[in-house]
């Protein structure tokens, strides 16, 4: 994970938030090359659940919402808090169930009672070796206030979610979809974590990307299934192999007790071992009676015969910047090339920062420069991210690439010119970065043989 976090600011993925102020805990910034990934991500993600399918409707809703949503959600009550304890001597604070878990022991869904005995019964001290405070509630919603009066209470949403419930009503009546359909959501959520750790693992700002699949109750088990087996297919598509993810299927003692059943995604993250990437849970028609309830807006689907009831719903979830991890701790690998260790990000093609990059061969030759400059603006138009690259010589240019996960690198040399043997007049060299073998291809046909 070290060589991971290391490699993100080095070369331009990840900074820490704020950091020339020292820094603000739990917040990260996407560096160019991040962003990029992040980007491709979020568009391989939207395309295979929303536009490659006919269920599934887009939304975007706004962070702040009536603060009255979360109340009908039941997020400004104990159930979106996590138990805290404090260090008597420093101070310091962290969440009673991860020292607890630290220990081996599981202490997801104990009351607060429980916590305080467990802590006593095993005399955990806090990682500073200080005796620990009672455990309290400490809930995990950043409040703020609206308006110029600052007297309208409201919340950074911790979660997408809830804008997709509260928009429902609309989507049925704008859309007229029919069940089962979806409503899909990428956006940021905010948490104030006690502990903010790992890297991009736990964080206080970032994104989510959730879908909410309504359903009628009597198919739910095989809309579950057919939606798990899409879950499946997606960690796949980003490259993760399936020996390092696995499926946690939540026992029915810790199941919420609205959810009739929950699978947690978990990857085998280095030095860590496997933690939550996605969530997948049915809640049942839960939120939105919930929301009826509390809103007195009808959240109803109406049958072509007349028959109408609330839906149930299907939730996967998953954390941008938890795939983000997974995939970056995926493709890191060392090897040996030309007697020389190297280090490369083995991306899949379609996660890539850059697709390709294109350099002369030397960069005080106008005749190569030109060449290569077309090259360039001839694959820019098709691929988009195409980089330029011109520091340094070739080898050190192949290296920069490869640790960044650039699939292909370009060179236009002099046989591109033809100067050396007619034949090879308009090819150009084409380096794979898994197997650093080198092919001629003709120029014209090189957007096909990326393809
Ligand atoms: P955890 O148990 O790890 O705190 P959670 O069960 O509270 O996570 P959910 O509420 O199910 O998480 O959120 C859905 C997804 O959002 C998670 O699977 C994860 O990918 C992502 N996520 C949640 N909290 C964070 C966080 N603090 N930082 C980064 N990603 C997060």
């Amino acid at each position: 994970m070290e060589k991971i976090t290391s490699l993100c600011k080095r070369r331009g993925f990840v900074f820490q938030g704020s950091e020339i102020y020292g820094g603000l805990a739990g917040t990260w910034d996407m560096g160019p090359l991040g962003v990029a990934l992040n980007n491709n991500i979020k568009r391989e993600w939207w395309k295979m659940f929303v536009d490659d399918r006919e269920d599934m409707y887009g939304l975007d809703s706004a962070i702040l919402m009536n603060e009255k949503v979360w109340e009908a959600s039941g997020h400004t009550g104990a159930g979106f808090s996590d138990p805290l304890v404090e260090d008597t001597k420093t101070g310091e604070r962290f969440r009673a169930d991860h020292l607890l878990k630290d220990e081996g022991i599981e202490a997801d869904g104990l009351t607060l009672e429980e916590i305080d005995a467990l802590i006593i019964k095993k005399g955990l001290l806090s990682p500073k070796g200080n005796p620990l405070s009672k455990a309290r509630q400490f809930n995990l919603m950043f409040s703020t206030s609206v308006g110029a009066q600052e007297n309208i209470k409201s919340y950074l949403r911790p979660e997408t979610a809830q804008g997709i419930f509260v928009n429902f009503k609309n989507v049925l009546d704008s859309m007229s979809p029919k069940l089962p359909f979806g409503i899909a959501q990428i956006g940021k959520a905010f948490r104030n974590e006690i502990a903010p750790r790992e890297f991009l693992f736990r964080v206080r700002e970032f994104e989510q990307m959730e879908i909410e699949y309504f359903i009628k109750e009597e198919n739910w088990e095989e809309q579950f299934e057919l939606l798990r087996q899409a879950i499946v297919k997606w960690n796949q598509h980003i490259g993760l192999s399936d020996k390092n993810v696995r499926e946690f299927e939540v026992p029915e003692n810790d199941l919420a007790h609205y959810s009739k059943r929950t699978i947690d995604f978990e990857y085998n993250y280095p030095g860590k071992g496997f933690d939550e990437l996605a969530g997948f849970a049915y809640r049942t028609d839960h939120d939105l009676k919930n929301h009826q309830e509390h809103s007195g807006t009808k959240m109803e689907y109406i049958e072509p015969d007349g028959s109408r009831f609330v839906p149930h719903v299907l939730e996967p979830s998953f954390g941008v910047g938890r795939a983000f991890t997974a995939i970056l701790c995926e493709a890191y690998t060392e090897d040996e090339m030309n007697g020389e260790v190297r280090t490369y990000l083995k991306l899949p093609k379609h996660l890539a920062p850059y697709r390709v990059a294109v350099s002369p061969l030397l960069k005080n030759k106008p005749e190569l420069v030109e060449r290569a400059r077309e090259v360039f603006t001839i694959l820019k138009k098709d691929f988009g991210n195409v980089a330029w690259d011109d520091n340094g010589n070739v080898g050190k240019r192949y290296r920069r690439q490869d640790e960044i996960g650039t699939p292909h690198c370009i060179v236009i040399d002099f046989e591109t010119l033809g100067e050396e043997d007619a034949s090879l007049k308009d090819t150009v060299t084409v380096r794979d970065r898994d197997t650093g073998e080198q092919t001629r291809v003709k120029i014209e046909e090189l957007a096909d043989f990326l393809r």
